[in-house]
């Protein structure tokens, strides 16, 4: 069994510029790579889930895609920071697929590949569909919201429909402090 922390990426990992793909865009958000080299020496596995429709949309490319997240993974890895699997869901809402967040096919593929201990794994996102796994699964959700003083927008979920396993801070050290705490 594998304690794992799964990702969101954009505004999560990268700074959210709306459909980030160019390279000269890759920027990553403060403390993160401290927090998760702490976290990953703690013993979790670390997982990104994303939601991708800028290749669905056709706004870029599967190789636009792969190069980015290429692009991502060396940096990261140059800081000691090992992303184990990135789980991309391509399409869009018309799709209907079971892969985009908030549903939870990815999720529940990642579980599986890496026989996750639920219990002692997290989710962190910019988004409450990010942790929508933490109503089924009694993994830890994390809000990440660098503005926290602003109420966090999300699309579908005012915040009040998911509201077990959830804790919310403005700080990525913080987050690595309470996972290994
Ligand atoms: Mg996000
Ligand atoms: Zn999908």
């Amino acid at each position: 069994m594998n304690k794992v922390v799964f990702l969101d990426r954009d505004g999560t990992i990268n700074v959210d510029y709306g459909y980030v793909h160019e390279l000269d865009k890759l920027e990553f958000v403060p403390e993160l790579m401290e927090a998760l080299k702490k976290i990953q020496d703690n013993g979790f596995k670390l997982i990104i889930v994303t939601n991708q429709s800028g290749i669905g949309r056709g706004y870029f490319s599967q190789e636009e895609y792969s190069r980015f997240s290429e692009k991502m993974l060396e940096l990261m890895k140059k800081k000691g920071v090992i992303i184990e699997q990135i789980y991309t869901c391509p399409h869009t809402d018309e799709d209907k697929c079971e892969c985009r967040k908030p549903a939870l096919g990815l999720f529940e593929k990642a579980i599986k590949d890496y026989s996750v201990d639920l219990s002692n794994s997290y989710a962190v996102g910019d988004r409450l569909r990010d942790l929508k796994v933490c109503e089924k699964y009694p993994v830890k959700g994390i809000l990440y919201n660098p503005n926290i003083d602003v109420v966090n927008k999300d699309d579908k979920y005012d915040g009040k429909e998911i509201t077990r396993n959830i804790v919310e801070f403005s700080s990525w050290l913080d987050i690595a402090n309470y996972i290994c705490k």
